[in-house]
């Protein structure tokens, strides 16, 4: 940990390389590239957004994070007071109930300059060591001469606007040891002392089926006997993000279902779980450009409203939430840093496989880029729309059944079948998922439902999905859910006709499907 007090120095390094040189102005002259069909394009910089985890923000702009008093730099009456509420230790914890926008005083690039500047003053006249911390502890602020804040070049040139730059991860906020884990511990709390929730919950995820593309065949293991031992250990729910984002849309309709039932235990909790899976949905869905910021606004206060009622722990992570509408409506979408974490399992692989001790660095270096550019040399991967994944020539037997079926001559040459497809926009289509489809001309329900069986490619047409079509019985709106009769009805149809794989469960001829935001 000790090098990490370096990390807001070298940000400043790393910035000055780019914005400081005085062999290009980046910013006002941009950069022309020559591209190999000898057109120029001219690529303009700006330090417009530091997107990070609470973790990088605190080390990069020299915060105190959680243990200041003040512990959100870019608001100015954003304070943390002791609470009744315990940490895991039973010492009670410094919370923040702002429940709304409007309670926010926000903090501008200057305000908090200023006080790096004040707090470099201190520094300089104030001997006494614990009155400086006590400083410190108070402005939410940690003095370091070389960090980023107090860097006079990058200063001179207005690059950094920290309150302006400063942007919440949205996953990290939510599901990475997030709010939502926060609530669902809360209500599994309360729900055990009524029944063995945990039992439960094990038994009835199973009964579920996720998109085969997300490979979450064992969410119910999160409610194993191993995992709730951990848990109730610790106190706190405990599961990475991904096993999160998949297991949360069955357990909203789980207890959406128990709410609906009228069963008035534990409302509170539930009602905030349920307000968080909601908002949650808004998030998954602001890449699609259709979640405004007045709506994720709504979304939020309304949910730490709900968290704030169930009095669930108001871990800081509540008050990121309300900085999420202004960053969506400053640059149109909040974009999360998995992406790129998702990167450091590559370098790990790697960094275990390693024995040359001597040149360690270098080795590393090389293995990880060579798999970079091995990954980037693959066909299709930056290929957008609607095509067939690793696509191949169809078997004999398969061929002979598009012979028969189309009743033309197909030749194995011009034909290629998947079992997987890529969508429109985004996701995929795999070999035994249930998927939605576009309504067509005469359907009952909004949308069509299906099993897919497999995916087509002929003669350069566009790809077609061998399916079988469920006939339309329902929709629930409450649980955000369709149901189907199950028939076996084998038929061709475009791929571009399916809009996602869903999230379904079976039960005696029937499949209840999970109906995505965008598609409600
Ligand atoms: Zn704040």
């Amino acid at each position: 940990m000790c090098c990490l007090q370096g990390v807001s120095q070298l940000m400043a390094m790393v910035l000055k390389t780019f914005f400081c040189n005085p062999a290009c102005d980046v910013v006002h002259g941009g950069i022309t590239l020559k591209l190999p069909d000898a057109d120029l394009i001219t690529i303009w910089f700006d330090y417009s957004m530091a997107l990070q985890d609470g973790a990088a923000h605190k080390y990069v702009y020299c915060l105190k994070g959680d243990s200041g008093c003040r512990f959100c730099c870019i608001c100015l009456n954003a304070w943390a007071s002791v609470s009744e509420v315990l940490d895991e230790d039973d010492n009670p914890i410094m919370i923040c109930v702002m429940c709304k926008v409007s309670e926010m005083v926000p903090a501008t690039d200057a305000d908090l300059l200023a006080a790096i500047d004040r707090l470099a003053h201190r520094r300089a006249t104030i001997r006494n060591n614990a009155t400086f911390e006590r400083w410190q502890k108070a402005s939410g602020l940690n003095h370091q001469p070389n960090g980023l804040l107090l860097n006079d070049d990058l200063r001179s040139k207005n690059i950094l606007r920290p309150v302006s730059q400063y942007c919440h991860d949205p996953m990290h906020t939510m599901v990475a040891n997030g709010v939502m884990q926060v609530v669902l511990w809360c209500l599994l709390v309360e729900l055990g002392h009524h029944m063995d929730i945990w039992s439960c919950l094990h038994s009835y995820i199973q009964l579920w089926f996720s998109p085969i593309h997300f490979k979450a065949s064992k969410l119910h293991e999160m409610f194993g006997k191993k995992r709730e031992r951990s848990c109730k250990d610790a106190k706190k729910f405990k599961c990475i993000a991904s096993e999160m984002l998949g297991v949360y849309p069955i357990l909203a309709f789980f207890f959406q279902s128990i709410l609906q039932r009228g069963d008035l235990v534990c409302e509170l909790e539930l009602k905030a779980f349920l307000a968080c899976c909601d908002l949650m949905d808004l998030m998954m869905a602001i890449p699609l450009e259709i979640v405004s910021p007045t709506a994720l606004q709504g979304a939020i206060e309304n949910f730490l409203l709900a968290s704030k009622n169930a009095g669930c722990k108001f871990i800081k992570k509540f008050h990121w939430l309300l900085h999420m509408p202004e960053h969506l409506k400053k640059w149109g979408k909040i974009p999360t840093c998995f992406s790129l974490e998702r990167k450091h399992r590559l370098i790990k692989r790697f960094a275990r496989s390693v024995l040359n001790t001597q040149d360690y660095a270098r080795c590393l270096y090389r293995e990880t880029i060579n798999h970079e550019l091995a990954k980037l040399k693959q066909p299709d991967i930056f290929k957008a729309g609607v095509f067939l994944v690793r696509r191949h020539h169809p078997s004999a037997k398969t061929l002979s059944f598009l012979c028969e079926y189309f009743k033309a001559g197909v030749s194995k040459h011009q034909c290629f079948v998947s079992n997987s497809a890529h969508l429109q926009p985004d996701g995929f289509a795999e070999r035994g998922d249930v998927a939605l489809l576009k309504a067509a001309e005469g359907d009952h329900g909004p949308w069509g439902a299906c099993e897919v069986w497999l995916h087509v490619e002929i003669d350069g047409h566009a790809p077609m999905s061998l399916i079988s079509l469920y006939n339309f019985v329902r929709y629930d709106q409450n649980l955000y859910s369709a149901t189907w009769d199950v028939k076996a009805a084998p038929m061709f149809v475009y791929t571009s006709d399916i809009i996602s794989s869903t999230t379904y469960k079976k039960s005696a001829g029937q499949v209840i499907t999970l109906i995505p935001l965008a598609h409600r």
